[in-house]
C-alpha cells in the first residue's frame, strides 16, 4: 500500500529505527533520529511561527541533512513544502518566495544572505545567520525522545509540495503536488527499480535483496532527488548518501566508504564517474544499479556502462516535475535491446501520443506525449492558464515529441520547443545530437536552430571534443551523412573547449547557448 500522505510515510519510516537514513560527510542520522528532529521542528513551526495547514514553507539549501529534516517538518506540520532552487540568484529566489507566498523560510547560510531582503522569517542552518534570522539549532532546542507530531489531519488530496520546473523552456512554473502524488512515489520508483534489476540478470538482481544505499548526485530540490531517492529511501528503509555538490572523485570515494548499492542522478553523472582518473582505483563492488534520467541519455552511455561496470543494472528513467519523478523507464534486457528508448510506462501510468488537434496517433507516428496517472500533479501554482493548457481532460501534455513502437516502448524524439523547422521540414535536435554523439571524438553536443531568411531556420551544432582530439568539419559531416538525412546535417558548427552550460538537472541550457552564440 502506498502511504496516503506524508505523515503516514514518516511514521512508517520510524519503524526502520536505528538503521542509518542520511549520510553526509562524517554525519550519520538514523531513521529514529530523523523522526525526532522532524517532529520537533514541525512543532516549532506550528508553535513559534504560527504555521497552519496549507501555509507555504520554503526550503533553500544544498543537500544537507537539514534539507530533509526541514521538508519532513513542513509536511508533517501540514504545510505545503516549497523546495527552492539553491542555484537561483537573489532575484530568482525572490520570485520563488513571492510566487509561493512562503510564510517561513529555512535556508543554509549562503541562501540566507540572498533571502534576507524578502523580509520573510528565516531559519538558518550551517553558516552565518543574518540579522533578524534565527539559527536552526536554536529553533530546534531540545529534542525529546518522546516527541509527537503536531496535531494536523491530512488527506491524500491535500496539497503537499510546490516544486519549480527547471525553466528549460521558459520561466520556472510551480508544480503543485498532492500528498497522494508524494505517497505513491516510492511505489512507482521501486517498481521501475525492481523491473530494471530483474531484467538485468541474476548478478544485478541479487543486489536487490541487499539493503539499499543510494548515492544521490543531484539536488534534492528537483523531483529526482526528492522522490526517486528521498521518499523511496524513507519508505524502504534505505540509506541516502548526500553530497554537497556533484564531484566524480568524491562519488567514487563515497561508493566505497558507504558501500553504496545504487546511484541516482542524471546521465552526465554516470558518464563523468567512469571518465574520472580514479575510476578503477576504488572498490565499487557494492554498486549494483545506476539509475539516471531527467535528460536524454545517449546510447553510448549504456555501451560504456556495460563495458566498465559489467553485471550492474543501468536504467534510464523519464519523468517531469509534473509527474512527481519517474513515469516511464527502461532497464536491463529491454534497455540493451532498445538503447534509444526511454522504455515503458510504470503500471500506474497511461501514455498516448497525440496530434496537434489532440487526436491519438497510431504507433510509429510522432506527436506530443501525454501521460495520465496518480503521479500527475494537481496543476501549476498561481497559473490557471498554463494549467488549463497543460492538463486537459485528465491528461498531462508533456511538451515532448515522442513515438511508440508496437510493443509500447516510448521514444523521445525532441522537445516540441527545441525542434528546428528547416524549410518546412522538421529536424529533431535530439536525433542530430544522438548522431553526433556516435562520433568517438565528440564529448558533448547541442543542436540549435539558426535563423535563416529563406529557410526560416538552419541547423547548427555546438560541439565539445574529447580533450586532445581534433576533427575537421568535413569529416564530421561525412560521418553524419551515413546516419541522418542531408537536410538534418548541421551547416553551422561551433567548437568549444568549455563544458556546455547545463542546469543541475543535467539539461543543456539551449536558451543560454542561443543567446551566447546568436545573440538571440
Ligand atoms: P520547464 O518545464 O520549466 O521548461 P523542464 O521541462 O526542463 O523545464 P523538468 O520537469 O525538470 O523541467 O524536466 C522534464 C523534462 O525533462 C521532460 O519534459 C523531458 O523533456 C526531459 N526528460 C526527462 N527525463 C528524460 C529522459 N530520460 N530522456 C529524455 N528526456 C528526458
Ligand atoms: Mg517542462
Amino acid at each position: 500500500h502506498a502511504p496516503a500522505h506524508f505523515r503516514a510515510l514518516l511514521e512508517l519510516s520510524r519503524s526502520h529505527g536505528e538503521q542509518v537514513f542520511l549520510a553526509y560527510e562524517d554525519e550519520h542520522i538514523t531513521f529514529e533520529d530523523h523522526f525526532r528532529r522532524a517532529a520537533t521542528l514541525a512543532r516549532r513551526l506550528v508553535d513559534e511561527y504560527g504555521v497552519r495547514k496549507g501555509d507555504r514553507v520554503g526550503v533553500a539549501m544544498r543537500n544537507y541533512p537539514e534539507w530533509v529534516i526541514s521538508l519532513s517538518a513542513a509536511l508533517a506540520a501540514g504545510a505545503v513544502a516549497v523546495p527552492l532552487n539553491a542555484w537561483w540568484t537573489e532575484a530568482e529566489l525572490g520570485y520563488g518566495v513571492s510566487d509561493s507566498g512562503a510564510k517561513v523560510l529555512i535556508a543554509d547560510g549562503e541562501r540566507a544572505a540572498r533571502l534576507a531582503s524578502t523580509g520573510v522569517p528565516l531559519i538558518v542552518a550551517r553558516g552565518e545567520v543574518p540579522d533578524g534570522a534565527r539559527a536552526f539549532d536554536e529553533v530546534m532546542g531540545e529534542i525529546a525522545a518522546d516527541v509527537r507530531l503536531p496535531d494536523v489531519e491530512l488527506r491524500p488530496e491535500d496539497p503537499a509540495t510546490i516544486f519549480y520546473t527547471s525553466g528549460t523552456t521558459g520561466s520556472p512554473k510551480g508544480a503543485l503536488g498532492s500528498h497522494r502524488n508524494l505517497g505513491q512515489s516510492p511505489m512507482t520508483v521501486s517498481y521501475g527499480f525492481v523491473r530494471a534489476m530483474a531484467l538485468a540478470g541474476k548478478d544485478a538482481a541479487a543486489g536487490a535483496g541487499v539493503r539499499r544505499v543510494t548515492l544521490l548526485t543531484v539536488p534534492l530540490f528537483h523531483v529526482t532527488g526528492c522522490f526517486s531517492a528521498l521518499t523511496t529511501s524513507m519508505f524502504g528503509g534505505g540509506g541516502l548518501v548526500l553530497m554537497y555538490k556533484w564531484d566524480a572523485g568524491q562519488a567514487l570515494r563515497l561508493i566505497e566508504r558507504e558501500r553504496v548499492t545504487g546511484m541516482i542522478g542524471v546521465p552526465t553523472n554516470a558518464w563523468q564517474l567512469m571518465s574520472h582518473p580514479d575510476f578503477g582505483k576504488h572498490d565499487l563492488s557494492s554498486l549494483s544499479s545506476l539509475g539516471y534520467g531527467g535528460a536524454p541519455a545517449p546510447p553510448k552511455l549504456l555501451e560504456r556502462i556495460t563495458r566498465n561496470l559489467p553485471n550492474r543494472a543501468p536504467s534510464n528513467g523519464y519523468g517531469m516535475t509534473e509527474t512527481t519523478a519517474l513515469a516511464i523507464g527502461n532497464g536491463g534486457a529491454d534497455y540493451h535491446a532498445r538503447p534509444d528508448s526511454i522504455g515503458r510506462p510504470v503500471p500506474v501510468v497511461d501514455v498516448r501520443v497525440v496530434d496537434p488537434a489532440g487526436a491519438e496517433l497510431p504507433a510509429g507516428e510522432v506527436g506530443e506525449l501525454c501521460l495520465r496517472g496518480p503521479n500527475v500533479i494537481m496543476g501549476y501554482w498561481n497559473k490557471p492558464e498554463a494549467t488549463a493548457q497543460t492538463f486537459v481532460d485528465g491528461w498531462l501534455h508533456t511538451g515532448d515529441l515522442a513515438r511508440l513502437d508496437d510493443d509500447g516502448f516510448v521514444y523521445i524524439v525532441d522537445r516540441a520547443k527545441d525542434m528546428v523547422i528547416r524549410g518546412g521540414e522538421n529536424v529533431y535536435c535530439a536525433e542530430v545530437e544522438a548522431a553526433l554523439f556516435d562520433h568517438p571524438a565528440v564529448d558533448d553536443a547541442a543542436v540549435i536552430g539558426v535563423p535563416h531568411e529563406e529557410l526560416g531556420e538552419e541547423v547548427g551544432a555546438v560541439i565539445r571534443l574529447v580533450p586532445g582530439a581534433s576533427l575537421a568539419t568535413e569529416d564530421l559531416t561525412s560521418f553524419l551523412g551515413d546516419r541522418i538525412a542531408k537536410f538534418k546535417i548541421p551547416v553551422h558548427f561551433w567548437f568549444r573547449e568549455d563544458e556546455l552550460p547545463r542546469n543541475p538537472g543535467g539539461k543543456i541550457l539551449k536558451t543560454h547557448l542561443r543567446r551566447e552564440i546568436l545573440g538571440a
